[in-house]
């Protein structure tokens, strides 16, 4: 496959962020891309880092395993953005900068066991649950004062904000209220005491909304990459 518009979509959802963040009076230094890479292999991944990137999401463990090995000379950060089943935890205390999908008690419980055993200590965000649809993962807004108190005993999970999936939908003002419920949920966290400058919302389709809602990092997969192979086409 011939991958050399990788430079050119990176440039252009750059641009497009930029722009995005002048709409909204922001200042784009105040606003990072995560490039999501799932389902591209290794070899792509390699192409996206000889243009200086870095820090990389995926949504599933088993990716992140298959592709740090080939691109242990990397020095990649692999992000964790998708539902994470406790059975995966020691993987992620071994393989993952930062756990972006962090949704319910137990996992925070295995998460902190795990790298306690290896002595390390990740970045993380709390995913919310900010959509009505019953695919979605994500803690329930009401129980997020809880969680975030209790996050607290958990000296290997550094919180940092929180993150969310909006809602599919063909209506941006439904879309936008996602976003602007995380960043209020967000605000009223900060004036309990907690402190969280991180907000990941956006994707592909929906940024601009994101970023005019506050997000300080889109995560960005199809517009980076390309089309992802529908699933069991591969
Ligand atoms: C796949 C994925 C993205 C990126 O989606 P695109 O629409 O391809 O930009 C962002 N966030 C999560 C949690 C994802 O799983």
């Amino acid at each position: 496959m011939d991958h050399s518009h990788l430079a050119a979509n990176w440039a252009d959802v750059r641009r497009r962020v930029d722009e995005a963040c002048r709409a909204a009076g922001r200042d784009p230094a105040e606003v990072s891309i995560l490039p999501v890479s799932k389902t591209f292999g290794a070899e792509v991944v390699r192409e996206a880092v000889a243009m200086g990137l870095h820090r990389f999401g995926e949504n599933k463990v088993q990716e992140i395993r298959d592709k740090s090995g080939p691109l242990a000379d990397c020095g990649i950060a692999w992000v964790v953005i998708g539902h994470l089943q406790t059975n995966k935890a020691k993987d992620v205390a071994r393989l993952a900068s930062e756990v972006q999908s962090l949704d319910r008690p137990e996992l925070a419980e295995a998460l902190h066991r795990r790298l306690q055993a290896e002595a390390r200590a990740i970045d993380v965000l709390v995913q919310v649950k900010t959509s009505s649809e019953e695919s979605k993962y994500g803690l329930p807004p009401a129980e997020l004062p809880g969680f975030l108190d209790s996050l607290a005993r958990y000296d290997s999970l550094r919180v940092r904000g929180l993150m969310t999936l909006a809602t599919h939908s063909e209506d941006p003002a439904e879309i936008r209220a996602c976003f602007r419920q995380l960043r209020e949920l967000r605000d009223a966290a900060q004036a309990r005491g907690h402190e969280l400058p991180r907000l990941s919302m956006g994707m592909s389709g929906d940024f601009p909304l994101a970023i005019a809602e506050g997000a300080t990092e889109v995560r960005i997969g199809t517009a980076i990459f390309g089309r992802r192979p529908a699933p069991g086409s591969a």
